[in-house]
């Protein structure tokens, strides 16, 4: 237990969440709260700064957060790799200092010198900004807008999961009710954006291929019927398999006859106790076949996602993942780094896992950066979370030509997302950077019954 005494509330946020970063694994309690958990104080952590008449107050909340980034450096001995940077996408910053015209120096300095980043991360957020540039400027994405739509099932829960997901064998009698509320609401939706131009659809979750073939192919040719009546020429279209347990020859057939593009085929790690440990019900051996028949039906764009930190995992483990993939050689890599979020089971049941590591270093880092280069894979987006093993970032990489424009655009919210499905967020994006949400309920039986509720949301989003 740590507590935290700070001389002004407005720096509560600031602190709880720096202090988390270099202490994951310890409560925090703010002085003067009444400490229930039973554990022992082990340290009082007091930065002071001066308040000031007339200072800015993102500028007191950068003071006060430096000051704290270095008691907590000399208290530690330990530096992070973004510094004091807490924020979700620190690439932002790169990118709003290129189109003020900063040269590369002025960008680096800025989260070295400033923010206390180390010179790779700041590399690092350079080269995602000048990429994501570079696809973002090449057609007005502010004129139109892309399509989510959620298949809130899968296999079973991963141990760190934390998103909208159910298993798939306790909704079985539900998932035809589903595509039927999820068809009516997509044929809304395509009334309320008529005349606007959809630049991609991306299926997500959950799992979307934990659908039956021909529950796929209802909603894929329901998507045609209605959204791309001339085909989907020129709209990039992604479905998310995730889940090597849910993929079939048969299911991939017909994302081929339906012209999806990308898929994701997810091993987050390749080895077998991991998995095992992680409640992925799936072998390595699985995951290569996925991958092998996806080429094999003429697939050229797949990812593989992986997590850096998994329960035991370290350089070693790691080490024999990105060899695997680097046979497998596929067209994207995304590679995140653990975050234990509170709804997951790794926190959940934490004291069942006390005893497992949750590491991720630097050098395990480089080495998914060196695969990723030498698969012909550069950085193309990128985003952090809170409560990351080891505060590092989760990235993006692509061939060139082979980026998936819809991580970009809901990155930098610089494009409308219609969001279709149970737990779905739709997030309308004005040319002035004005954004306002509708959010669609989390629940499945909810959304069934009232998926007029979730349309009229959507209508009154998009008559403002
Ligand atoms: S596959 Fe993804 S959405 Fe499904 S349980 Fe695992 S982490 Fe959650």
């Amino acid at each position: 237990m740590i507590v935290l005494k700070v001389n002004n509330e407005i720096f509560y946020d600031d602190a709880l969440v720096l202090v988390k970063m270099f202490y994951p694994r310890h409560e925090v309690l703010m002085y003067g709260k009444e400490n229930k958990s039973g554990e022992e104080e082990e340290f009082t952590i007091e930065p002071w700064i001066p308040e000031t008449e007339g200072k800015e107050k993102k500028q007191y909340h950068e003071e006060f957060k430096s000051r704290l980034y270095e008691d907590l450096v000399k208290k530690t001995g330990q530096n992070l790799p973004w510094g004091y940077l807490t924020g979700v996408r620190p690439s932002k910053i790169a990118y709003q200092m290129l189109d003020e015209g900063a040269e590369d120096s002025e960008i680096l300095d800025e989260f070295v010198k400033k923010h206390k980043a180390s010179t790779d991360k700041a590399n690092l957020a350079l080269n995602v900004a000048k990429h994501e540039r570079k696809l973002l400027t090449a057609k007005d994405y502010s004129s139109g807008y892309s399509l989510y739509i959620g298949i809130p099932f899968c296999p079973t829960t991963c141990l760190y999961c934390s998103f909208t997901s159910y298993s798939i064998l306790g909704y079985k009698n539900q998932v035809d009710d589903y595509l039927t509320a999820l068809i009516k609401e997509m044929r809304a939706t395509y009334e309320i954006m008529k005349g606007q131009r959809l630049d991609t659809i991306y299926f997500g979750g959950g799992t979307p291929t934990t659908l039956e073939s021909a529950q796929l192919d209802r909603l894929l040719t329901a998507l045609e019927e209605t959204f791309a009546r001339d085909g989907l020429e020129g709209i990039e279209l992604t479905v998310e398999a995730g889940r090597p347990d849910s993929i079939t020859r048969e299911k991939l057939e017909v994302l081929r006859k339906h012209q999806v593009q990308r898929i994701s085929i997810n091993p987050q790690t390749m080895n077998q106790k991991t998995l095992d440990l992680i409640g992925r019900h799936h072998t390595v051996e699985q995951i290569k076949e996925s991958f092998y028949t996806a080429r094999e039906l003429g697939f050229e764009n797949i990812n593989m996602d992986i997590i850096l930190g998994l329960p035991d995992e370290g350089f070693k483990e790691v080490t024999k993942t990105l060899d695997d993939i680097r046979q497998m050689a596929p067209e994207s890599l995304t590679m995140h780094s653990l975050a234990i979020k509170r709804a997951a089971g790794l926190n959940i049941w934490r004291d069942r896992f006390k005893n497992l590591s949750l590491e991720n270093d630097d050098a395990t880092v480089k080495l998914c950066e060196k695969t990723a280069a030498d698969l012909g894979l550069e950085p193309y987006y990128m985003y952090r979370q809170k409560n990351m093993t080891g505060n590092f970032e989760n990235v993006g990489y692509a061939k060139p030509g082979f980026e998936c424009m819809y991580n970009i655009l809901i990155m930098e919210e610089i494009q409308t997302i219609v969001a279709l499905g149970a737990g779905a967020a739709t997030k309308r994006v004005w040319n002035n950077g004005r954004i306002e949400r509708a959010t669609n309920v989390k629940d499945v039986k909810m959304y069934l019954a009232e998926t007029d509720e979730m349309i009229r949301r959507k209508q009154e989003l998009f008559q403002m």
